[in-house]
């Protein structure tokens, strides 16, 4: 992924805006240790500010995860952004920017660092998956089975409520 940025570059002060989209990065789902559904799509601005330009990121993909509490194959919409300094030389260790040469910015390592942080480490196959049962494996999310009647969290609530009063009885 690469951002031409010979316009923008002839003043300062100038803003251009960018989209780019990729089937994959190098090595990203090795990283990820998950296949994408889909190309990554990234937009933003880039903009002369001078000494650097300064580039708004977004992105987005769909990243095919095991639910962590069903197992079931999910497609998970991942979304990130981000912001970063580009400039033609090379950082040091305490600098906050990268480097770009020939008038290209390579988005490649930023992008996929991005997807690695917003890939959560628990993903679900929906927000409100139920899971399985422990003991017998049945899909709570499908059907409920005998070994665990079906809980309500509000009630939950109130039991907790009731406790406290009977300690403090
Ligand atoms: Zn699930
Ligand atoms: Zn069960």
């Amino acid at each position: 992924m690469e951002l031409g940025v010979h316009d923008v570059r002839k003043w300062v002060g100038r803003e251009e805006p960018f989209a780019v989209a990729a089937a994959s990065l190098p090595g990203l789902e090795d990283r990820l240790e998950l296949p994408l559904r889909g190309p990554i799509q990234t937009s933003g601005r880039v903009r002369n500010a001078g000494t650097s330009l300064l580039v708004e990121l977004e992105g987005s993909a769909l990243v095919q995860i095991v639910c962590a509490r069903c197992g079931s194959l999910a497609d998970l919409p991942v979304t990130f952004s981000d912001m970063a300094q580009f400039r033609e030389e090379q950082p040091g260790p305490e600098d906050d920017w990268f480097a770009y040469e020939n008038e290209i910015i390579r988005l490649d390592a930023w992008v996929s660092d991005e997807m690695v942080l917003a890939v959560p480490l628990a993903p679900l196959c929906r927000p409100d998956c139920r899971g399985l049962c422990p003991q017998c494996g049945a899909d709570w999310n499908e059907r409920t089975c005998e070994c665990q009647a079906p809980t309500d969290d509000r009630w939950g609530a109130l039991a907790g409520f009731r406790g406290r009063d009977d300690e403090r009885d």
